[in-house]
């Protein structure tokens, strides 16, 4: 079966796509289990080096892999580079890894006893549409770093960066089998990875409905899962904040990747007595925002991935307060929009398109009370000059990547993952090999 895998700028077919079946997935991770047996013995210098080597490989086809997101995704140049450059950045940070992977020595009484943190064999990795690249990249990177070797599915609609990822590990000199990419449906590689009892951990990025099915289809196996699901992010601006600042920068917070980002802060609150001030100042933010030909390092938002996507987008939008502006012709193409006042449904769904609801409050309770009110939990903002409220407000938001008058959620040093419905467990930083090895204790006798 083939997939036609289309520009979303221009509604054109750029490549066709051989879809694995089910018997085509179980032999790359057959592939996989056996290349298990050797990769997790080869040194950890040695691992570290190829992890390396793959970073390397990635920075020299960075223009390369770019420039087929740019197509395959319509994400505008600048960010596919950094998406590029992130996947080089965490191979390059969990490198180190391997090395560094500590056990602990803990006192007990007659011997001696050791932990070891040992890798869990194949682990699958399910990739959605919206970043290709990094999410592939914040699976992949620290599972084979741990010793685990990867089965890898790209969404249907966007394989291309990650079959060229594959490429890239083998030139790199990874041995065959440790890095499988499988493209397929989610219904059937998707679901092979979950039912197969050789794939002994899920990676999931996605919507919380797949998730979901996911989490109890892995239930089956006690299958070792990490989800990373939906968002309805709050931005949240005191009046005593640069209220300048705050609104030329909201626009990135939720246009970035024409909204399709699971961190997009898709709900501004603003302290009722700057409401007025602040839509002032949003407006021309908004209606300036470049929209328009993703290859073009001026443009600041591309199309939506689909037709379906556009519709769905679409249905949030009634009378908006303001719009920006979109190419018309061939393309998914939708305006940067502002929802003001919101109804109840575009205030709770994550509506994944460039579509932002500012809601005032009225003090800092009120604010808590309302970003708190999602069973979603991921990201957030807060934007304030007043130190003590930024951390109260911090700690008080249920979710898991907070900024302090910025909107960046992500960096690969640092953990990622959400509260509630937007997931379980954490990804990035430091402690994200925990969540691709086991623990194993051994206790040694000194008694004669
Ligand atoms: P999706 O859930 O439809 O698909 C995600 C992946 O799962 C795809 O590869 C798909 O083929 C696969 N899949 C679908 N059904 C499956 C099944 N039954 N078994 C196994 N695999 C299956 O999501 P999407 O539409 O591709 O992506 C958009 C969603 O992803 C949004 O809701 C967004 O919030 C979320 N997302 C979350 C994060 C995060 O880090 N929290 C990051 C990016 C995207």
């Amino acid at each position: 079966m083939t997939y036609d895998v289309l520009n979303p700028a221009t509604e054109k077919v750029i490549r066709s796509i051989e879809l694995a079946s089910e018997a085509e997935a179980d032999a790359a991770i057959a592939r996989a289990a056996k290349a298990f047996e050797t990769w997790r013995d080869v040194t950890p210098a040695d691992r570290g080096r190829l992890l390396r080597r793959f970073a390397d490989a990635v920075d020299a086809d960075l223009e390369h892999l770019a420039a087929l997101e740019v197509e395959n995704a319509g994400h505008t140049i600048g960010n596919a580079r950094w998406e590029a450059g992130n996947v080089r950045d965490v191979l390059t940070y969990y490198s180190a890894a391997p090395e560094r992977l500590f056990g602990k020595q803990i006192p007990v009484a007659g011997g001696i006893d050791v932990t070891f943190q040992e890798p869990l064999g194949v682990v699958g990795v399910i990739v959605p549409w919206n970043f290709p690249m990094p999410i592939a990249g914040w699976g992949f990177a620290p599972a084979l770093a741990a010793g685990n070797t990867v089965v890898l599915k790209p969404a249907e609609l966007t394989p291309l960066t990650a079959l060229r990822l594959g490429e890239l590990a083998l030139e790199a000199g990874l041995p065959p089998g440790v890095f499988e990419v499988v493209p397929g449906k989610g219904t059937v590689v998707g679901n092979r990875f979950v039912t197969h009892s050789a794939v002994r951990k899920i990676v999931f990025t996605g919507s919380t409905t797949v998730g979901k099915q996911i989490m109890a289809g892995c239930a089956d196996q006690v299958k070792r899962v990490t989800l990373e699901l939906g968002g309805k992010s709050a931005n949240i601006v005191f009046a005593d904040a640069d209220l300048e600042k705050a609104a030329a920068q909201a626009p990135y917070g939720v246009f970035d990747n024409a909204g399709q980002d699971c961190c997009a802060r898709s709900r501004i609150l603003v302290e009722r007595s700057a409401y007025d001030r602040f839509l002032e100042l949003l407006e021309p933010a908004v209606k300036n925002f470049k929209v328009g030909d993703p290859s073009d390092p001026a443009t600041e938002m591309g199309p939506l991935i689909s037709a379906g996507q556009r519709e769905q987008v679409a249905s949030y939008v009634e009378n908006p307060a303001f719009q920006g502006t979109a190419p018309s012709g061939p393309g998914f193409w939708f305006p940067p929009t502002v929802l003001a006042p919101a109804d109840d449904r575009a205030l709770r769904e994550e509506i994944f398109g460039p579509v932002v609801a500012v809601v005032p409050f009225a003090d800092e309770a009120d604010a808590l009370r309302i970003a708190n009110d999602s069973e979603y939990g991921l990201s957030g903002s807060i934007w304030t000059r007043d130190v003590g409220r930024a951390l109260r407000v911090s700690r008080g938001v249920e979710a898991g990547n907070l900024s302090v008058n910025s909107n960046s959620s992500v960096r690969y040093s640092t953990p990622f993952g959400g509260y509630k419905q937007s997931g379980l467990g954490r990804e990035l930083g430091p402690d994200a090999l925990a969540a691709f090895t086991e623990t194993k204790n051994i206790f040694i006798s000194t008694e004669d």
